[in-house]
């Protein structure tokens, strides 16, 4: 019989382009600078963990999320490893509601992950990300831009793109350019951090 994995499990079967071995640029300077301040934080689409630990290491209460249990098993590894009290669920971010409360989080990181979301999903998953943040809560998102030239990788998102998705139910504060470390990607890909914050209260 032959098992065919999905095309998530498949690519942890090697060590995949996003698994740098150490958390991105692009977070670990939110946090030096005084940005993300520890608090309760949920990593979706965590994959090997990397993001999650990092802020667990830096005293946040961090979660991560990932649907292939194969990123998750490695996460939970690389915790233990670190001896790190980070958590890992496995699980759809496009169902978050059945894993997490209505405002358990502050801040939600996506490290490559919105740019892998089909877009017929993506109201879906606006909408699960603003249901586990607490009002005035934030969400930081990573993805590659549309100043990566095309080829290989996840789709090129364009700031239009972010705005049009994540308005009305965030308000953006930024989109700026960053890059997404990778493994294959000489210098990182071009890519957007977004910071957007939800509502102060709920409509
Ligand atoms: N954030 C990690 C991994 C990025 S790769 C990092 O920066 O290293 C994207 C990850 O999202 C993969 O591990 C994939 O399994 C996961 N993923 C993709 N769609 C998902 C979904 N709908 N629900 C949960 N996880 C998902």
């Amino acid at each position: 019989m032959v098992i065919k994995l999905s095309t998530w499990s498949a690519s942890y079967s090697s060590i995949p382009p996003w698994d740098v071995g150490h958390p991105q640029q692009a977070f670990v300077k939110l946090v030096e600078h005084g940005e993300l301040i520890p608090s309760r934080v949920l990593d979706i689409g965590s994959g090997p963990g990397e993001n999650t630990i990092f802020l667990a290491e830096q005293g946040f209460s961090a979660v991560g999320i990932d649907f292939t249990p194969e990123a998750v098993e490695i996460a939970r590894d690389r915790a233990a490893q670190h001896e790190v009290d980070a958590e890992f669920v496995q699980g759809n971010v496009l169902d978050l509601e059945r894993f997490f409360e209505a405002n358990s989080f502050d801040y939600v990181i996506d490290s490559g992950l919105f740019h892998s979301i089909r877009s017929e999903d993506l109201d879906q998953f606006v909408r699960q990300v603003r249901h586990v943040l607490r009002p005035g809560g934030v969400y930081y998102m990573l993805c590659f831009s549309d100043k990566e030239p095309p080829g290989f990788g996840p789709r090129r998102v364009s700031k239009e793109k972010i705005r049009k998705t994540l308005e009305p139910g965030f308000r953006i504060d930024y989109i700026h350019d960053t890059i997404f470390e990778s493994r294959i990607h000489q210098g990182g890909a071009r890519a957007y951090l977004t910071r957007a914050k939800t509502h102060q209260t709920r409509e």
